[in-house]
């Protein structure tokens, strides 16, 4: 379907096929990775299709952040895929390290206990990297004149043509998070998180808007349910990251010492912070964007889209569990979660 949830559905797709490329409309809007200089190969593979397919008509600039300094030859691959704009961001301590807070000897305790338990179960650097995903960086000054940012990762396809601006969608319709894929977190990876969600909730209660997509993250007994977007794609207005609620959320998260003590990813961190936080309707899929990463891949439904889509069905997530929940299940009210919260 191609509703913008509760909008009529002519409106949205009379949108969605508006080509502003030639036009001077612009959102304040940069495409973000994090990204090692090993990865470069990886990387020009994910741009020149991502140009190909859309940027090359908007020339949207990028923003890379690295927690080493970008080595010449990554600079050079890079421009030789990209007309655009390009800022290189060298992170400071500040954004990469373990917070003061955290006990060390338990992080190692819980990385000989992990390390052969989940993928990645013993990688500190991949725990820095989804605390920077969940907290970091937004609040960077690099992407301080952006409203709006589309997160790419090396080792990304795109199969169909975008013929309209995702950012201008996002900006004309008030949307604050798109996604593409939803799948479930391994349980293990997140132990704790919902019971240190919970217990921010119960001490936060006045945040939560009397509208949200909680049904979406709860199982019938009110625990986490391990729906999340895959964050490796993500359209979303940062004003929504960099919002009292969602602050005031990762901050606790990030006192807890979850992001050492367990393996807590970024993906299920704002999914569950989407659904809390945000009506529905504030939330977008982008059911027309055919996008694979790893082994993972979804195509576009509708085949009426001019978009020379060239998608293997065989395999596509379009009707996963959680997609299929998402087309599905209603928005809730505050007394909802509040009440199977409490439980
Ligand atoms: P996965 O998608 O969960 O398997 O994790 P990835 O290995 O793809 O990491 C997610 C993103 O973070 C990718 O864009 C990586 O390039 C980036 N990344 C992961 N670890 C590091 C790191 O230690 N340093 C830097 N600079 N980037 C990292
Ligand atoms: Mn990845």
């Amino acid at each position: 379907s191609n509703t913008i949830y509760g909008k009529d559905k002519d409106h949205v797709l009379e949108l969605r096929t508006g080509d502003t490329s030639k036009s001077t409309i612009r959102e304040k809007a940069a495409i973000v990775a994090l990204v090692m200089n090993t990865e470069l190969e990886k990387l020009k593979y994910t741009i020149r299709q991502f140009e190909e397919r859309w940027n090359s008509k908007y020339n949207y600039p990028y923003v890379f952040f690295n927690d080493i300094p970008f080595s010449d030859d990554f600079k050079e691959g890079i421009q030789a895929v990209t007309n655009a704009n390009v800022t290189y961001v060298d992170l400071s301590a500040d954004y990469w390290s373990i917070p003061a807070h955290v006990d060390l000897a338990k992080v190692i305790r819980s990385h000989k206990k992990n390390k052969s338990r989940f993928i990645y179960g013993g990688k500190l650097s991949y725990q820095l990297m989804c605390r920077f995903q969940s907290l970091g960086f937004y609040n960077h000054p690099a992407l301080a004149s952006y409203k709006y940012y589309w997160r790419i990762e090396p080792d990304v396809g795109y199969f169909c043509d975008i013929n309209y601006d995702p950012f201008h969608f996002m900006a004309k319709n008030g949307l604050k998070y798109g996604f593409t894929i939803a799948i479930h977190e391994l349980a293990n990876t997140v132990e704790t998180l919902w019971t240190t969600t919970v217990d921010w909730v119960l001490k936060n209660k006045d945040m939560l808007p009397e509208e949200n997509n909680a049904k979406w993250i709860l199982r019938g007994d009110g625990d986490y349910n391990g729906c999340h977007y895959w964050s490796n794609f993500e359209i979303v207005d940062m004003d929504f990251y960099r919002s009292k609620e969602y602050t005031s959320y990762v901050d606790y998260l990030d006192l807890s010492g979850g992001f050492f003590y367990e393996r807590w990813g970024d993906a299920p961190i704002h999914s569950i912070a989407a659904s809390l936080l945000l009506p529905k309707e504030k939330l977008f899929w982008f059911d027309d964007i055919g996008y694979r990463h790893d082994t993972l891949h979804i195509c576009p439904t509708n085949k009426n889209l001019d978009n020379n889509c060239v998608c293997d069905m065989q395999g596509s997530l379009h009707d996963y569990e959680c997609l299929r929940n998402w087309r599905n299940y209603p928005s809730t009210s505050k007394q909802y979660v509040l009440s199977h919260l409490s439980k």
